[in-house]
């Protein structure tokens, strides 16, 4: 053929020459579901089987996400059981990710629908320079809208429809998907985190749209979705309604974002700043500001509930000496190691601990009645007697106990635990007493 004119070549050359440098060619009777590789070369001999299942073709066509080759789940399909129906002839780009690669291959895809209808010739090509092709197609911006967008729709409400506006993969055309916005919305709800699908039904009525959104107008809130994978992840939804002159035009664009990473990372930092909020920087446990609205609220429950609660104040023993012959730090390593032994006691007990400042220390027992607050620190108080500590080996500690009463004020309550430590200290210390 090397040597043949151009003015000599007829169809059957161009046929050959065609299936032989073409990389796939599948014929499909999307009737039966069913396809049949005529012409499977490079990539498409592992992509493609000799024949197979039509649908599961069409989804691993068109759910390469994030560049990924995960699965998509099932409610996510309801996004792809239409994009198998051709009318007239179609073609795209799309990113395939063969199973166990990581790496996209950019793929043009083609199809041909032929008669009667429901058939199809699928012609398949691999971009050689793939790397290169890929950078001067995806620009920076399509591929952050690749990455953050999960996907994104037009709706006309008074044609009741929906059209996809595909940014998932390189092309952006529209997809119709000949489904009713009525619709749509029931199937989309489904992906929506329990909790979260009243408010997006609410937020979705045709009627809530029509009367919230002047024209241009776009808003936005946030709640959990289904992705892909099955997972739920935080996503920001928006709606805009389309710039219009007529009033009696509502069409809008939906879209789902994908926030997740930096919502959780919002989420961590709030998390910080409320515990640097309430724990004491050097034990960790409460702090006093804490510790405080802890007994208030505790003062606030004993007046409501027939069951009483307690409170217990520690003093740790000659605590000066310690910081006088072994030095602050060392003082500081002992505050740490006591507070330890607190937290312990408190996670199985269920009791709030706190620091109320220096080496005193405040445990709140709800539901607990003086009694039972009374063995607890006694329990408390030898665990500590018996606990080796680091460089000063023991110390003890002094409690004081009380039981709430509903006519109780902060000060008074607190006069009286303060006064019962103080009888353990007065008394030899390394006691508890009960007031
Ligand atoms: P008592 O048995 O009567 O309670 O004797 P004490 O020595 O424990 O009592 P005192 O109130 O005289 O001393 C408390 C000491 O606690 C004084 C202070 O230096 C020390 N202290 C308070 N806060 C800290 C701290 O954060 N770190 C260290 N290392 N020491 C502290
Ligand atoms: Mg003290
Ligand atoms: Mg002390």
């Amino acid at each position: 053929m090397e040597d043949k004119k151009l003015t000599d070549f007829n169809l059957s050359d161009v046929s050959e020459l065609f299936f032989g440098n073409v990389d796939a060619v599948v014929i499909v009777d999307s009737t039966i579901d069913t396809y049949k590789s005529i012409v499977r070369r490079g990539i498409f001999e592992k992509f493609l089987e000799e024949s197979g299942s039509y649908h599961d073709l069409i989804l691993d066509l068109w759910f390469h996400f994030n560049g990924t080759n995960e699965k998509v789940s099932g409610e996510y399909q309801i996004f792809a059981d239409n994009t198998g129906k051709f009318k007239g002839k179609y073609s795209r780009r799309l990113k395939l990710v063969l199973k166990d690669e990581d790496v996209p291959h950019l793929v043009q895809l083609t199809v041909y629908p032929f008669e009667p209808e429901k058939k199809y010739i699928f012609i398949l090509d691999e971009f050689i320079d793939n790397e290169s092709l890929q950078e001067s197609l995806t620009t920076k911006k399509i591929n952050t809208i690749q990455e953050t967008y999960l996907f994104s729709m037009y709706i006309d409400l008074v044609q009741d429809t929906t059209s996809s506006i595909n940014v998932t993969e390189i092309s952006d055309d529209v997809v119709n998907y000949n489904l009713k916005y009525s619709d749509w919305r029931m199937m989309i709800v489904n992906m929506i985190w329990p909790d979260d699908q009243e408010q997006f039904l609410r937020r979705t009525d045709p009627e809530y749209l029509k009367k919230n959104f002047a024209p241009g107008r776009t808003s936005s809130y946030d709640c959990m979705m289904r992705n892909l994978e099955g997972k739920f992840i935080w996503v920001k939804l928006i709606f805009s309604r389309a710039q219009t002159f007529n009033e009696d035009d509502y069409r809008f664009v939906f879209m789902v974002q994908d926030i997740h990473e930096n919502s959780m990372e919002l989420m961590s930092t709030l998390q910080k700043y409320e515990e640097k909020a309430t724990k004491d920087p050097l034990t960790g446990v409460f702090n006093h500001g804490e510790v405080e609205a802890q007994l208030n609220s505790a003062l606030a429950n004993s007046q409501k509930s027939e069951n009483p609660s307690s409170v217990m104040l520690l003093d740790l023993d000659l605590f000066k000496k310690v910081n006088d012959t072994y030095g602050h730090s060392i003082g500081d390593t002992t505050l740490k190691h006591f507070a330890k032994i607190l937290m312990e006691f408190a996670a199985e007990e269920r009791v709030i601990v706190g620091r109320w400042g220096g080496e005193e220390f405040v445990i709140v027992c709800r539901d607990k009645s003086g009694e039972e607050a009374y063995a607890m620190a006694e329990t408390l108080r030898k665990k500590v007697e018996e606990y080796v500590f680091p460089e000063i080996y023991h110390i003890t500690c002094s409690i004081g106990v009380t039981q709430l009463k509903p006519s109780d004020s902060f000060k008074e309550a607190f006069d009286r635990i303060d006064k019962a430590m103080y009888a353990s200290k007065h008394n030899g210390r390394n006691m508890v007493t009960l007031m």
